[in-house]
C-alpha cells in the first residue's frame, strides 16, 4: 500500500537562500535561449523546416524557444506509432504504469528550480505562481498514480450463484491532449498522465506560446521509463493542425483544456463520425469563466479585499478561475471597492523573473491586443478607478484594472477577458447578488464572502459553479482537496484533481463466467 496522497507544499521565495537558488536557476536556463523544441513521434526527435518562436512576454526580444511545427502528414504518422505503441502499453500493469508517475514526480521534484525559472521566462508567471504551477504538476502525477491503483481493482458487482463476475476498466486508445498556456507545465501534466496511467495512447499539442515546457515534460516522462510512441509530441498551430487532430477518424478521446469558443469547436467538430470511424469520440473541455465574488453586507471586507485583489490579478488575471466580477451587497460596495483600490494601488508591476514584481506581462501581442480593447470597451461601460493603462514598454505589460458601476449585463461583465480586468457590480440586496452571480453562460468558480449563515448555507444551494468557495478567495484549488471544473460553458462538468476523473480516460468491461 502506497502512504496516502499528500500535496507538495509550495515555496514563497522569501529567504535569502531561496532567492539566490531561483536567481541561479534562471541564469542557468536563460543561458540556452533559444532551446530548439523537436517533434517527438515513437521517440524520434524531428525537426522541421518551418520553426514558431516563444517569446517572453516580459522581455519580447528574448526568444525562449524555437518550435518545430507539425503538419497533417506528421499527425497521421504519429496516430499510427501511438496506435503500435497502445498494443503493449495497454496491456502493462496497472501498478506499473502508475509507478512511473511516481518516477516522473520524484525527477519533476529533482529539476523543482529549473522549471520554475524557465515557467518565469517562457509563461510570465512570478515565482511564486510558476513553483505553485510546478507543485500542482507534481500533486497531479503522485494523485493519479494512487487512483490508478484503486481502479486496477474493477469496479463493484453483485454476487449471483454459479458465476464469476467482474468489472473491468480498460483504456479507450489513442487520444489528442489539447492544452492552454496558463498552467504550462500542471494542466499538461495532468492531463497528459491521466490518460498514460490508465492505458492509453496520446498525442500531445502543446499551446504555442508554451511549447519548451511541455517538452520537459516529454523528457521527464522519457527519463522516468516511458516507452517509446505511448507520448508523441506534435507542437504546432492549434488553428493549423488542430481540426485535423480532431477530425481524425482514429482519434479515440479528446482531452481539451482552453477558451470556450475552441471548446465548442472541438466539441461539434469531434461528433461528426468520419469515413472508416468506428466509435463515438470522447471529448473532455474545461473551458474559460467569467468568475464572481460576492461581498455581504457585515462580512470582513478586509479579508474579502485581500482574496480579491489576489484572485483577480494574481498571474495577471490569466487563470480560469480569476476573480473578474466582483458583487457588492448593499453597503459592502463601497467599503469593498475603496480597500480593493487602495491594495491594487500599490502592486509592483515588472518583468515577472524580478522577485519584488506582483504583476508580470501578459502571455503574448493577441492577449496584450485584446485585454487594452476591453479596457477600452471598459471606460464606456463603467467608472475607471485604479490603472487603464499599458505598463512600460518591451514586453506586454498592462495595469491592473478596475471599472466600478458596472452593469450585471455589460460586456465587461459577461466576456472572458482573461486579463487584469476587474468589473465591480452593485447589488441592492442578496437576492440580486445571487441573480446576478448566476447571470453569465459560465460556472466555474466563485467565492461568497459573508458572516451570515442563512447566506452561506443558500449560496452552497444556489450558486452554480462547479467551484464555490465560502469565505476565501476563488483561485489556488489543490489536487485532491478542491476537485476542479466548471458548469454549463464552463466545459463537460468534469472534475480534474477528484476521484472521478481518471474514468474519463477509461471504458468499463463486464465480464461474467459460468462456475
Ligand atoms: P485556446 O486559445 O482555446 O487554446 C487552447 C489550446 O487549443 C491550445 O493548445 C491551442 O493551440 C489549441 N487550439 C486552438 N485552436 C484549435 C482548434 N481549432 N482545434 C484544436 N485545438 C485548437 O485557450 P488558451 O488561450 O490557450 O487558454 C486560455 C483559456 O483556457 C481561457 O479561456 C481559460 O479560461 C481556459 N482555461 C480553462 C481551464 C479549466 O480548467 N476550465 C483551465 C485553464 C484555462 P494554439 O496555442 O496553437 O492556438
Ligand atoms: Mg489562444
Amino acid at each position: 500500500m502506497k502512504e496516502p496522497f499528500r500535496n507538495e507544499p509550495v515555496r514563497q521565495y522569501r529567504d535569502e537562500s531561496e532567492r539566490e537558488a531561483i536567481r541561479k536557476a534562471q541564469a542557468l536556463v536563460a543561458g540556452r535561449f533559444p532551446e530548439e523544441i523537436p517533434l517527438v513521434i515513437g521517440g524520434e526527435r524531428i525537426a522541421t523546416a518551418r520553426t514558431k518562436d516563444s517569446l517572453d512576454p516580459s522581455d519580447t526580444r528574448r526568444v525562449v524557444a524555437r518550435a518545430a511545427q507539425a503538419t497533417a502528414a506528421d499527425v497521421d504518422r504519429a496516430m499510427e506509432v501511438a496506435w503500435n505503441a497502445f498494443r503493449s502499453w495497454s496491456r502493462v500493469a496497472p501498478e506499473a504504469r502508475a509507478r512511473l508517475l511516481h518516477r516522473a514526480a520524484a525527477i519533476m521534484r529533482r529539476r523543482r528550480l529549473e522549471l520554475v525559472a524557465l515557467e518565469q521566462f517562457e509563461a510570465g508567471k512570478t515565482v511564486v505562481e510558476a513553483d505553485a504551477d510546478v507543485a500542482e504538476a507534481i500533486d497531479f502525477l503522485e494523485y493519479y498514480a494512487r487512483d490508478m491503483y484503486r481502479l486496477a481493482a474493477g469496479g463493484a458487482v453483485t454476487r449471483i450463484p454459479d458465476e464469476d463476475n467482474e468489472l473491468r476498466y480498460i483504456p479507450l486508445g489513442v487520444g489528442a491532449i489539447i492544452p492552454p498556456w496558463n498552467f504550462p507545465l500542471a494542466i499538461v501534466t495532468g492531463m497528459t498522465s491521466a490518460a498514460i496511467v490508465t492505458g492509453n495512447a496520446v498525442l500531445l499539442k502543446p499551446a504555442s506560446t508554451t511549447p519548451a515546457i511541455a517538452y520537459r515534460l516529454v523528457e521527464i516522462f522519457e527519463e522516468a521509463g516511458l516507452p517509446p510512441g505511448v507520448l508523441n509530441f506534435v507542437p504546432g498551430s492549434g488553428s493549423e493542425i488542430g481540426d485535423h487532430m480532431v477530425d481524425h477518424p482514429k482519434t479515440r478521446f479528446i482531452s481539451f483544456t482552453g477558451s470556450r469558443d475552441v471548446g465548442v469547436r472541438i466539441y461539434e467538430r469531434a461528433a461528426k463520425v468520419q469515413p472508416g470511424q468506428i466509435w463515438l469520440k470522447r471529448v473532455v473541455a474545461e473551458m474559460g469563466g467569467k468568475d464572481a465574488i460576492v461581498v455581504d453586507e457585515g462580512a470582513d471586507y478586509d479579508e474579502a479585499a485581500n482574496g480579491i485583489v489576489q484572485a483577480a490579478f494574481g498571474f495577471q488575471g490569466q487563470k480560469c478561475s480569476a476573480a473578474s466580477r466582483v458583487i457588492g451587497v448593499g453597503a459592502a460596495y463601497d467599503a469593498v471597492l475603496e480597500r480593493v483600490v487602495e491594495r491594487t494601488r500599490r502592486l509592483v508591476l515588472g518583468p515577472a523573473t524580478d522577485l519584488a514584481v506582483d504583476v508580470g506581462p501578459v502571455i503574448d501581442e493577441a492577449a496584450y491586443r485584446k485585454i487594452l480593447d476591453y479596457i477600452e470597451v471598459g471606460r464606456r461601460e463603467g467608472r475607471l478607478v485604479a490603472g487603464g493603462a499599458k505598463g512600460p514598454e518591451g514586453g506586454y505589460f498592462i495595469q491592473p484594472t478596475i471599472f466600478a458601476d458596472v452593469a450585471p449585463t455589460a460586456r465587461i461583465a459577461q466576456e472572458e477577458i482573461f486579463g487584469p480586468v476587474l468589473a465591480f457590480i452593485r447589488a441592492k440586496d442578496f437576492d440580486e447578488a445571487e441573480a446576478i452571480f448566476n447571470g453569465t453562460q459560465y460556472g466555474l468558480t466563485g467565492s461568497l464572502y459573508s458572516r451570515s449563515t442563512e447566506h452561506l448555507e443558500r449560496a452552497r444551494e444556489t450558486f452554480h459553479v462547479g467551484n464555490l468557495y465560502l469565505n476565501r478567495k476563488c483561485t489556488a484549488a489543490l489536487v485532491g482537496v478542491h476537485p476542479f471544473g466548471g458548469f454549463n460553458m464552463s466545459g463537460t462538468d468534469s472534475k480534474t484533481g477528484g476521484p472521478d476523473y481518471l474514468l474519463l480516460f477509461l471504458q468499463a468491461k463486464a465480464i461474467s463466467e459460468r462456475m
